[in-house]
C-alpha cells in the first residue's frame, strides 16, 4: 500500500541517515543495533519535531497564520524547533513554558533550550508545574488575536493528528532505509511522551502493511495512561488518513519502567546510557527522552528479548541541545581557569 497525499513544507534535512552501530553492537552481545538519525533533521539542531512541524506548519500556512502559539517544558526541544521554523517562515512565535520539576540550578533556566529557544527570536514565558497550559494558549490566542494577529496553536510536542503526520511520512522513510541496507527491520525502541511520534510511526506501518512493532519508553507517564494517549492520537491519524484499517491495540507497545521521579529527571541509568552512547558510537542523547530511551533499549537487550540475529533500530528523536542545563547531573569536573 502507498500513502496517500500529505500535505506538508519542506523543513528538514530528509532523509535522516539509517546508520548501523557496530560498537554499541558489540558492547552489548545482542541483536544488531542501528540507529534512525532524526537528530539530524536540520533546523537549528535538529529533532523529531521538525518532521511534525512540515505538516503543521504547511496547515498553519493554509490558515494564513502570521503567529504561532506553543508550550512546552522549560527545556523542550519542541519549542526550540518551533522557533527556529518560525524565523525560516517569518512567522512571530510565541511559547508558554511549564516549570515542570521546580528544580534545576540557573543553568536550567537560561542555558540549553532556553538560551537557543530566545536566539531564534521566541518570545518567552514561563509557568508553574501543574499550570493548564491549554487553557493559557487559548488565552495567549485571543489576547493576539485583539491585537489583530493571526494566531495557530501547535498543542506541545506537535502531537494531534496533523503533526503526527510527519511519522507516517518517516514510517515510510525508514521501510525504504531498510530496503536499500538490505536488512529486514524486527523491532524499533524510542522514547514517547506526547505521544504523536509513536502514533505516527505505528498507523505509517500499519497503513502500509509492515509488522514492525514498535516500542514506546514512556517519559512521563504510567503505561496504562500513556498506552490509551498514543492509542488514542494513532486512531484519530488512520481516520485522518481514510485507512481501511484500525489499529490493534496491542500495537501500541508501551514500557514505563525507566521514568524514574518523573518526567525531565534523570536516573543513574539514564546517565549511564548517554555516556555509553557517546563513549561507544559518539552519539549525543539528552537526559529527558533518548537517555531515558537508551537506557530502556539497553534493559530490554539484556533480559534477552531479542535474538542475536534481529535487526532493533533505536529512533534517536533528538534533544542535545538541553544537555548544557543538565551540566550537574554529569559528575564532569570543569578545567582549571588558567591566569595568562
Ligand atoms: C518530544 C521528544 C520526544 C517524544 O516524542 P513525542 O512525539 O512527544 O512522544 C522524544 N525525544 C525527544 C528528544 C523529544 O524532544
Amino acid at each position: 500500500m502507498q500513502l496517500p497525499a500529505i500535505d506538508r513544507i519542506n523543513l528538514g534535512h530528509l532523509p535522516t541517515p539509517l546508520e548501523y552501530l557496530p560498537r554499541l553492537s558489540r558492547l552489548l552481545g545482542g541483536p544488531n543495533i542501528y540507529i534512525k538519525r532524526d537528530d539530524c533533521t536540520g533546523i537549528a539542531g535538529g529533532g523529531n519535531k521538525v518532521r511534525k512541524l512540515e505538516c503543521l506548519l504547511a496547515d498553519a500556512q493554509k490558515q494564513a497564520a502570521d503567529t504561532i502559539v506553543t508550550q512546552g517544558a522549560i527545556q523542550s526541544n519542541h519549542v526550540r524547533q518551533t522557533a527556529a521554523a518560525c524565523a525560516k517562515l517569518g512567522l512571530s512565535c510565541h511559547v508558554l513554558l511549564e516549570d515542570r520539576t521546580g528544580m534545576g540550578d540557573d543553568e536550567f533556566y537560561a542555558n540549553g533550550n532556553v538560551m537557543l529557544s530566545q536566539l531564534l527570536g521566541a518570545e518567552v514565558e514561563s509557568y508553574p508545574g501543574g499550570t493548564d497550559m491549554n487553557a493559557m494558549m487559548s488565552r495567549k490566542s485571543h489576547a493576539l488575536e485583539e491585537c489583530g494577529k493571526k494566531p495557530y496553536i501547535i498543542p506541545g510536542g506537535g502531537s494531534n493528528s496533523i503533526g503526527g503526520l510527519g511519522y507516517v511520512i518517516a514510517a515510510d522513510e525508514i521501510v525504504n532505509d531498510a530496503r536499500s541496507l538490505n536488512i529486514e527491520i524486527d523491532h524499533i525502541i524510542q522514547a514517547t511522551g506526547s505521544a504523536g511520534t509513536q502514533a505516527g510511526l505505528t498507523s505509517g506501518l500499519l497503513y502500509l502493511g509492515h509488522n514492525i512493532s514498535v516500542t514506546g519508553i514512556s517519559v512521563r507517564f504510567p503505561q496504562a495512561p500513556q498506552h490509551e494517549k498514543v492509542y488514542g492520537l494513532a486512531q484519530e491519524i488512520l481516520q485522518r488518513l481514510d485507512a481501511p484499517k484500525e489499529m490493534p491495540s496491542e500495537n501500541i507497545i508501551i514500557d514505563d519502567r525507566f521514568i524514574g521521579e518523573g518526567y525531565g529527571i534523570p536516573r543513574e541509568d539514564t546517565i549511564d546510557a548517554i555516556k555509553i552512547f557517546a563513549r561507544t558510537e559518539g552519539i549525543l542523547l539528552d537526559p529527558v527522552y533518548t537517555g531515558k530511551g537508551a537506557a530502556g533499549l539497553i534493559q530490554v537487550i539484556k533480559e534477552g528479548k531479542f535474538d542475536k540475529s534481529d535487526n532493533i533500530v533505536f529512533l534517536h528523536t533528538g534533544g542535545a541541545q538541553s544537555l548544557p542545563g543538565f551540566r550537574p547531573a554529569f559528575d564532569l569536573a570543569a578545567v582549571q581557569r588558567m591566569k595568562a
